[in-house]
């Protein structure tokens, strides 16, 4: 498809259904045999990959229909990517330019990578998630399964509509090879419901429904927060002259949640502990902070979303920027500035050490170092202590183009090792082993670990644990049984296996056993 073509045909999305998903649809129906040519067909370019929370491109694909239909880059934004659960707690002079990278993309990417890096991955899910009864009632009206928005989002552990359990679909987003679509095929879903009993997990559930629904633009950070000091002060949290009762907000928090409860939603709290993420929510007024963490507050403070967003009572306006400590006030839009060209320096030099960065950009890093400090050791590569006297230039490259080769070496260590016909485990042994050159690989990775930093990591990225060779073993047996005898049985599986007592009794080896059987044996 070029870049005016319209679609010839188009799979219309479903209630809140993911862009993501309506693209796996789009694949299977047109009978596309590459990913590319799907794609293409969508955002005339293949940089727009995998992508659940935040589509880019959406411009190309408003181009894509006839002007006057329903489908411009704002429909999808707000009834099919994530972005409406993020919106209403941005601050309103950035809000735009969120919704600038979904449309053009200017700087793939970069935008949404920050809002990232700055509010942390909580409550991280690494598969696609389905309710059951959802499912099955989508069967019933549209003939096929799809997957929900709503489900996806992290924190939402049970559906708001049915207040079952989500299921995670069977198949890794990580695992899925690169640019590809997962179709939500009901062959691969467990649709038995489990109903949860915890009323909190449901009402966080139906909170996040009910921003996701209500495309809450009018709302944003400084509109929010003035709600949250109206609440903190009906509730004696705060005084009206700005002051907030911290100590008392945490101890009624935590005796409300419990640290179980915000353990799971990765927002523990410790009381002894002087500067824990609520100390920021309460005080740093302009920061990006997580929307679980707004979703947990509001529900202490107010119960329900409804109330909060919908009450409109005279609020006492007060001037936030009196009552933030001095220690606070930094440049934000300096900060923010910095942090994007710290992190698009990171992505043009990969493998680049902090050494290198504090040269290239040594503004960027003084600033970053001593006033957002938090940020810089989550975002910048580990320090590489300092040893011996080897700093020339040349001792450097040369360790690069080490690091370079032996890197090399062990991936295609790693490949041999896959390729043999029968699963081996992954060893660190087994990779210097099969490099051919084994004396030599393990004395440089255990001598010279830090001037090695892309063989190191890779080598620890690929080398497995018992389980997780166990992992791969039974994924093996299950194909070769199958193939040997069309059908799975749980105690062949086992037997061939070889499993010790205890590895037979883990969660995540008993799931990966029954999914197989599920998936074959349906
Ligand atoms: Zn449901």
């Amino acid at each position: 498809m070029g870049t005016k073509e319209m679609f010839y045909f188009f799979t219309d999305p479903y209630e809140d259904e993911i862009l993501y998903s309506v693209i796996a649809r789009y694949h299977y129906y047109a009978g596309n045999t590459s990913y590319v040519d799907t794609l293409m067909d969508f955002f005339g370019s293949i940089t727009n990959i995998s992508v659940i929370e935040f589509p880019r491109h959406l411009s190309v694909l408003e181009s894509r229909f006839k002007k006057g239909t329903k489908y411009t880059s704002e429909y999808f934004i707000n009834q099919h990517s994530l972005f409406p659960y993020y919106a209403p707690f941005l601050p309103s002079k950035v809000k735009d330019s969120y919704i600038h990278e979904m449309k053009y993309s200017p700087n793939h990417g970069m935008q949404f990578a920050l809002l990232k890096s700055s509010i942390g991955n909580l409550c991280k899910q690494d598969k696609l998630r389905y309710c059951p009864l959802c499912t099955l009632k989508d069967i019933e009206m549209h003939g096929e399964a799809y997957f929900h928005r709503i489900h996806q989002v992290p924190g939402v552990f049970v559906c708001p509509e049915h207040n079952c359990k989500l299921k995670n679909y069977p198949i890794e987003k990580g695992k899925v090879k690169f640019g590809h679509y997962v179709k939500c095929n009901t062959k691969h879903l467990d649709l038995e419901p489990q109903y949860n009993t915890n009323i909190k997990l449901k009402e966080v559930a139906d909170c996040t429904s009910y921003i996701l629904k209500h495309a809450l633009s009018s709302f944003n950070k400084e509109e929010i927060d003035i709600r949250y000091f109206n609440y903190l002060v009906h509730r004696g949290l705060a005084l009206d002259t700005g002051y907030i009762r911290r100590a008392k907000f945490k101890q009624e928090f935590v005796n409300y949640y419990g640290n179980e409860f915000l353990t799971l939603m990765d927002s523990y709290i410790d009381l002894t502990v002087k500067n824990c993420w609520i100390d920021k929510f309460l005080l740093k007024s302009f920061e990006f902070i997580n929307p679980i963490r707004h979703i947990l507050v509001m529900l202490f403070l107010c119960k329900n979303a409804q109330t909060f967003f919908s009450k409109k009572d005279a609020y006492i306006k007060i001037n936030l920027e009196n009552r933030r400590p001095k220690l606070f006030t930094i440049n934000i839009e300096r900060r923010d500035r910095y942090r994007k060209e710290i992190l698009q320096y990171i992505i043009d030099n990969p493998g680049s050490r902090r050494q290198d960065l504090r040269r290239a950009m040594s503004k960027q890093h003084r600033f970053l170092f001593e006033k957002d400090r938090e940020w810089f050791e989550a975002n910048l590569p580990a320090p590489i202590p300092r040893k011996g006297t080897i700093t020339s230039l040349e001792a450097r490259v040369n360790w690069v183009n080490r690091d370079v080769e032996l890197l090399k070496l062990i991936k295609k260590a790693r490949l041999d090792i896959l390729n043999e016909d029968k699963p081996i485990r992954i060893s660190q042994m087994l990779i210097a082993k099969k490099t051919g050159r084994k004396k030599i690989v393990l004395n440089l990775l255990s001598k010279y670990k830090d001037k090695l930093p892309m063989s190191s990591n890779c080598l620890s990225g690929i080398i497995e644990t018992s389980e997780e060779f166990y992992l791969r073993k039974i994924d093996y047996i299950c194909r070769e049984l199958y193939q040997e005898k069309g059908f799975l049985k749980r105690h062949e599986i086992l037997r061939k296996a070889s499993l010790t007592k205890s590895y037979k009794q883990t969660p995540k080896i008993k799931e990966r056993i029954q999914d197989n059987i599920s998936r074959y044996n349906s």
